[in-house]
């Protein structure tokens, strides 16, 4: 029996809807009689001139629809919610934190393809519709007949055969394996033999035949690590974890049996890695694990594929995935583990557009959804380190290598002392090269690292001491050589590299320093028996990089040269000797992190030497031998780097200590900008006294450290407060000014911040 009609129809409840456009507000709409809005689906709307794609937030407390007549809404572009409601309270409260526009927030969250506005002649993005399966099982006449039906049909009777040794099985895979099975099983059902359910089934993940591998038997330490996240992940409450595992140890191990334990528990599971470890290497190892069962996103894919992927999580076909940053906010299903692979990395803070942090945004999901996260490294955050400490974060160790392999012995390089050696301009020094000199004599591969792209930073006149500059950013150009180019490696200006000077005329110029690039020709030369290649940005993308590491994987290399690229997660098993060309690079930004940063870099520089039977060793080139960090990496001793390190924020005041939020002001007009940024220090001070906030302090307004970025000048204002709590009580006091600036100059507000610059 129907319900009977009520009023409802004539009066439907408004709608608030947040607008894919950086406003921070939401709007309210009213929703037509035939409509059957849910929270979470996509609508048009008209906004002014324009229409607008829009999601739903919640229906509207009558009281805030005032008294004009509502637009409405032009039309409901789904079925059921684009965006399911675990995910759509999580966008908003992660809107709400970082004081960002919720349909930014949204937009950003949400596949290429979903706004149907975006692409001009397009009106229609993809619907979602119900996605759900098509799982087929036997009925107790088809287990009856099926020698008689095999008989007399044979091809028909194989199809119901394996309904009835798989059922339930899922048409997708009968398609894989059976011609026609569409048509089988259409007159199987209509014979009465099999029965269809329809059911979000978990399918076979094997089906296209991809090769599964025997998990290893865990040692001790993993074991542990695995029970207490299975353990919490079967509580089915929120908890988090800090797994610190030296390289090597077997941490990826601990990821695929957790994920594992998640599937079991029914639930999805969705692990994060920096862009660069997202090699087809390591999605082979998941997907080994979980076959078909495992969505892969990350920016190098096509909107097509990107698009394929999140629908497939989306419709809850595919439990587990694996991507960068963004996949954080993919729409896995009932998530009982999101995993954060070397937690650490920069690549985890989004810059542009809406700035986020995916490493914290993975806690709140994860918090907020009752599931378990765990952040793994071998060089923890200070951040997540001392979340441990105060017990905010458990913690799991792996201090032994999974297989055979120790860490490396470290020897430091005093530059200072040793000049000059074999190599032109101490690229090389002695003892470094006699090293090398050693492991090639021993048919033993090596990597040479160093974290400077190009030919050589600087382009020097000798006659006025000036650098050759960008022209739109505040830097000097760095220069490279194949070809023959000067290039601005924040904006990427590219030119011819001029022959005069362009401060005096002087035909005086010299390159000064060294990158990658000038490091392998130098060392093509030093050792012509060694085939030497490079690894960096210029050679390679993402993609292709794993092309040059597995040429050295088939010892087709025996120098490797590179940048961060051949640090990060790989596994080189004939790799002995790892050497730092120039630890300095880097140390001494103007950046608290600048020492966190360099120890990260040197213990993952150091850990892919000697992965298996064979000893490994590393020689690190510094001028700074005696800085905590370079020393603590030399002992691999991440507790003595912690505690010094902790110790300096303490004073400061800096994360994780204290919070900061950074103010960043910008502008193609220099006098316009540096006004604007003192207008709006003086309007923080107000909403300072305002909130009641003396403990938050502001700093500046001062000209950021990279003062000129792509023609425009850059200004900043840096807050720091004890919490986050009064932070936001005075940001919110100025949202208005940094919503609407002076014409001529952007104002963005980046909440732990992670660039100082
Ligand atoms: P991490 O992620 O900590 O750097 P991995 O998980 O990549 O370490 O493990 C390093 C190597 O050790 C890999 O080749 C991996 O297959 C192997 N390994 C990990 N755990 C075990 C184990 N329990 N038994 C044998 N080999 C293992
Ligand atoms: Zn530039």
């Amino acid at each position: 029996m129907k319900a009977p009609e009520t009023a409802r129809d004539e009066q439907s409840t408004p709608w608030n809807v947040a607008v894919f456009a950086p406003l921070r507000q939401a709007y309210t709409y009213a929703v037509g009689p035939d409509m059957d809005p849910q929270a979470g689906m996509r609508v048009l709307v008209p906004f002014g001139k324009r229409r607008l794609t829009g999601i739903l937030l919640s229906p509207a407390e009558p009281a805030h629809t005032g008294s004009r007549p509502l637009k409405s809404i032009i039309e409901l572009l789904d079925d059921r919610p684009s965006v399911p409601p675990e995910l759509l309270s999580f966008l908003c409260r992660a809107a709400g934190y970082y004081l960002h526009p919720v349909g930014e927030v949204l937009r950003t969250a949400l596949p290429p393809g979903i706004d149907p506005v975006e692409r001009a002649g397009a009106l229609r993005g993809p619907r979602v519709r119900n996605t759900v399966e098509k799982v087929f099982r036997p009925t107790p006449a088809g287990v009856e007949r099926l020698d008689e039906i095999s008989r007399r049909a044979p091809s028909r009777g194989a199809v119901l055969e394996a309904v009835i040794a798989d059922a339930p099985v899922s048409a997708v895979a009968l398609r894989h394996r059976f011609k026609d099975a569409a048509g089988h099983l259409r007159r199987l059902q209509a014979d009465g033999l099999v029965a269809v359910d329809i059911c979000e089934a978990r399918v076979d993940p094997f089906v296209s035949g991809v090769r599964r591998d025997t998990p290893p038997t865990l040692n001790a330490q993993q074991q542990q690590a695995v029970d207490a996240i299975g353990g919490a992940i079967d509580a089915g409450i929120w908890a988090g974890f800090l797994l610190h595992g030296i390289t090597g140890s077997g941490k990826t191990e601990v990821y695929l049996h957790a994920v594992e334990r998640a599937r079991q528990a029914g639930r999805g599971a969705l692990v994060l890695v920096p862009e660069i470890t997202l090699t087809p290497q390591l999605v082979g190892r998941y997907r080994a694990r979980f076959g078909d069962d495992l969505a892969v996103l990350h920016s190098g894919m096509s909107e097509k594929e990107r698009h394929d992927q999140w629908r497939m999580l989306h419709g809850g076909r595919v439990h587990v995935a694996i991507g960068v940053r963004s996949a954080v906010f993919a729409p896995v299903a009932s998530p009982g583990l999101i995993v954060v692979d070397e937690e650490h990395d920069g690549s985890f803070k989004q810059e542009k557009g809406f700035p986020y942090h995916a490493r914290d945004m993975a806690l709140l999901r994860a918090s907020m959804s009752a599931a378990v996260a765990v952040l793994g490294s071998a060089t923890p955050s200070l951040e997540s380190h001392f979340n441990a400490v105060r017990g905010r974060l458990r913690l799991l160790s792996l201090t032994e290598r999974a297989t055979s392999g120790r860490l490396p012995d470290v020897e430091l390089v005093n530059l200072a002392v040793h000049r000059g050696g074999p190599g032109f301009q101490s690229i090389i020094s002695a003892p470094l090269h006699d090293q090398i000199r050693a492991a090639l004599d021993r048919k033993e591969q090596i990597i040479l690292f160093l974290n400077r792209r190009g030919f050589a930073p600087n382009l020097l006149c000798r006659s006025c001491g000036e650098a050759v500059r960008c022209e739109s950013c505040a830097v000097s150009m760095t220069l490279h050589h194949k070809p023959p180019s000067i290039t601005c490696h924040y904006c990427g200006a590219r030119r011819v590299p001029p022959e005069h000077c362009p401060h005096c005329g002087a035909a005086d110029l010299a390159d000064i320093g060294f990158g990658t690039q000038k490091a392998e020709e130098i060392v093509s030369s030093l050792y012509p028996d060694a085939r030497v290649a490079r690894l960096d940005r210029d050679v390679a993308n993402a993609r292709n990089a794993e092309a040059i590491l597995d040429r050295l994987r088939s010892r087709d290399i025996d120098i490797l040269i590179g940048t961060q690229m051949v640090t990060k997660g790989h596994d080189f098993p004939e790799v002995t000797l790892v050497g730092v060309l120039r630890s300095d690079v880097g140390l001494h930004m103007p950046d608290f992190r600048a020492a966190e940063r360099t120890f990260q870099l040197l213990t993952q520089v150091a850990g892919r030497a000697g992965r298996a039977e064979r000893k490994g060793s590393a020689v690190v080139q510094t001028f700074s031998p005696h800085h905590p960090a370079v020393a603590a990496a030399q002992h691999h001793d991440y507790a003595a780097f912690a505690q010094t390190e902790l110790e300096a924020r303490r004073e400061l005041g800096y994360p994780p200590f204290g919070r900061l939020a950074m103010v960043r002001i910008s502008g193609p007009d220099a006098a316009k900008v540096e006004s604007a940024a003192r207008t709006l220090m003086g309007r923080l001070r107000d909403a300072r006294d305002n909130a009641g906030q003396p403990s938050v302090s502001l700093l500046g307004p001062a000209p950021s450290p990279l003062s000129r970025l792509q023609g425009r000048w850059r200004w900043q204002i840096l807050l720091k407060s004890p919490g986050h709590g009064p932070l936001r009580a005075v940001l919110e006091g100025v949202l208005g000014d940094i919503e609407s600036p002076p014409s001529g100059v952007r104002i963005r507000l980046d909440i732990d911040p992670v660039s100082m610059l």
